[in-house]
């Protein structure tokens, strides 16, 4: 399998995931000219995407699909509950509006889903399955339940939110209640939440990671690689992993796993 972030951030965020001939975005925060022109540079046709999974209704999730609906005629696919709080609903064709499964399959990628906990109607993290291989993706969520503890056991790779710094956060310019929403149960992952949650899924072995959805206020990408390295040190795991992050606005190459 290969993936990697379009773009990732608050200002949009974009993933494309590919197992076999199968393509598939998670998300589409940023503009279909955008997605367009990354997948070119990855030698990848827009036409050729299967699906574009939603993890949840927030701007910086969706503000692009509606777009790359009506230009490229993709599917799109959502918890069942979502589509009539999507914007875009009423404008798709009613043949691309697909909904969540269980170990649901698109093409040569079996897809199973995780509730995560974020201010949003049913945020999901997702694990992608293909030739043997597993993905996990988690982004906007405050905390790591114990479900998802779960889910995202055995993987082979994984991007996840390392939203922010939380001394950055709590002195930052944010006001009062924007930094107890981002803080919160409900909100986003500190650097140091992944962490732990990464000390708790690698334990003996050690897999790809991307970091995602970092603030541009609240974290930059060294102290995000600098905290999460120093962690997972204090857990026994050393750095011999490869440990990449996400930009909000530049394609990160493709890993592969
Ligand atoms: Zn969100
Ligand atoms: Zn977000």
């Amino acid at each position: 399998m290969e993936f990697t972030a379009i773009a990732s951030g608050s200002r949009g965020n974009c993933i494309f995931i590919k197992g076999g001939q199968t393509k598939l975005l998670v998300d589409s925060g940023i503009s279909a000219l955008r997605v367009a022109r990354a997948l070119a540079a990855f030698g990848e046709d827009v036409r050729s995407i299967q699906g574009i999974l939603v993890t949840h209704e927030h701007h910086d999730h969706i503000s692009g699909i509606r777009m790359l609906v009506k230009k490229y005629g993709l599917p799109v696919y959502a918890a069942p509950m979502l589509w009539q709080n999507l914007p875009f609903t009423e404008a798709m064709p009613s043949a691309l509006r697909r909904s969540y499964s269980s170990n649901m399959q698109i093409g040569e990628i079996t897809v199973s889903f995780c509730r995560t906990s974020h201010d949003a109607l049913l945020p999901v993290g997702m694990v992608f399955s293909h030739g043997g291989k597993r993905l996990g993706v988690v982004t906007d969520t405050g905390m790591v339940t114990p479900s998802m503890l779960k889910c995202f056991q055995n993987l082979d790779g994984l991007i996840l939110e390392a939203n922010h710094n939380e001394t950055m956060l709590a002195k930052g310019p944010y006001p009062a209640y924007l930094k107890r929403r981002v803080a919160g149960r409900e909100g986003h992952l500190s650097n140091k939440q992944a962490a732990y949650f990464l000390a708790e899924i690698m334990a003996g072995k050690p897999f790809p990671v991307m970091l995602a959805h970092l603030s541009e206020v609240n974290n930059t990408p060294s102290t995000a690689r600098r905290e999460i390295l120093a962690c997972l040190d204090l857990a026994g795991i050393t750095d011999d992993f490869e440990l990449h992050v996400g930009s909000p606005c530049m394609p990160h190459p493709l890993i592969a796993i």
